[in-house]
């Protein structure tokens, strides 16, 4: 027996919002999820529209909304590179103003709120792999810096709201996800060398490929964030929720070329400003308290992500 909670998603239309909405909609809870657009897409959710139990509402959150919910799920933020630093004042904004205005929301009507917060604020790490326990090596003043430390200012916020008004809080380290309704142009390394595989087109690594990261399919993530939202109120976190798996980036290009069985060369390109080198979750507190880890290998998550991307062009 669920217990049908009204549920607030913000950035819902994006790629791991609108997911989200579809799960919280199969487990029988009322959906509200809200959007600027600004990367996300009525298409992610058209699915869902005209369904009873979800609404639809466009809206900025770094603007006050007044609602009345019983669960938060605060994940409005651009998250791909190109898209944070295209208005960077503006992503700061997203992630500080937006934190406080949700933060007020869920005082306001007692909800439980989980930020989407990101491996990212471990920003170049010099522990590996990364525990919930190291503080970061971020550069405050670098062009990531406004989704770095906008993120951890949001993180922040959450501690200091639930020390100070005792909100029951969740939050989430997310680290590299990925899987259908990812945006074909959104510069984030799996969509990219999945499109230009498929176009036989050169694949465009950055440095030498010897950078590492971590990839987790989005059906894992959802479960994983569902489950933290859904653990007792003494399980703030922050919590690692991320695929274990490391792989370097030129053997991921490797792996879709395959996969795809592309004519796509792998061509050299230079590696942005503070490019983190390694980056890999430590989920042992996901596992023990959450019971989760990831289930579906990259190869798997890597074909059905193709498959969506070849349908879309
Ligand atoms: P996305 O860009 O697809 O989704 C973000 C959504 O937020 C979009 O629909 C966008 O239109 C919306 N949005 C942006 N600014 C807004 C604002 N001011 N008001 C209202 N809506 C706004 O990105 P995603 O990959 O789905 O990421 C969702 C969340 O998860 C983000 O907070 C991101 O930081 C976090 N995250 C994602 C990953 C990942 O690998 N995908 C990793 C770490 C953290
Ligand atoms: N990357 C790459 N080619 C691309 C896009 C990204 O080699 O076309 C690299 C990028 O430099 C980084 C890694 O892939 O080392 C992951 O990049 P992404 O932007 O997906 O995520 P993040 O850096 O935030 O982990």
């Amino acid at each position: 027996m669920i217990s049908r909670k009204r549920v607030l998603v913000t950035g819902g239309a994006g790629f791991l919002g609108s997911h989200l909405c579809e799960r919280l909609l199969a487990a029988g809870h009322d959906v509200l999820c809200v959007d600027n657009y600004f990367t996300g897409r009525r298409e992610n959710i058209s699915g869902l529209m005209g369904r009873p139990n979800f609404e639809l509402m466009r809206h900025d959150v770094t603007f006050p909304l007044y609602v009345e919910v019983d669960e938060i799920y605060n994940f409005a933020c651009p998250a791909s590179p190109i898209h944070y630093q295209f208005d960077p004042v503006q992503t700061t904004k997203t992630s500080v103003h937006g934190a406080i205005n949700m933060l007020g929301l869920a005082k306001r009507v007692k909800a439980r709120i989980l930020q989407a917060s990101t491996s990212e604020v471990y920003g170049d790490p010099t522990e590996h792999p990364q525990r919930e326990e190291y503080w970061g090596n971020v550069n405050p003043i670098g062009p990531r810096a406004c989704y770095d430390e906008g993120k951890r200012c949001a993180e922040t916020l959450f501690f200091d709201y639930h020390r100070q008004h005792k909100l029951r809080i969740r939050v989430a380290r997310i680290f590299n996800t990925y899987g259908p309704r990812m945006l074909p142009n959104d510069g984030r390394v799996v969509s990219n060398f999945i499109v230009q595989a498929l176009k036989n087109a050169p694949i465009t690594l950055y440095g030498d490929g010897g950078q590492t990261r971590a990839f987790c399919y989005v059906d894992d993530m959802v479960d994983g964030l569902v489950r933290l939202m859904e653990a007792p109120d003494t399980l703030t976190g922050p919590v690692n929720l991320g695929n274990p798996n490391e792989i370097s980036v030129r053997a991921l290009a490797e792996r879709i070329i395959a996969l795809t069985g592309s004519r796509s060369r792998i061509e050299s390109k230079p590696l942005p400003v503070n490019d983190p080198m390694q980056r890999c979750p430590d989920i042992s507190m996901a596992k023990r308290e959450l019971g989760w880890q990831p289930t579906i290998e990259l190869e798997t998550g890597l074909e059905r992500t193709i498959e969506y991307f070849r349908k879309l062009m």
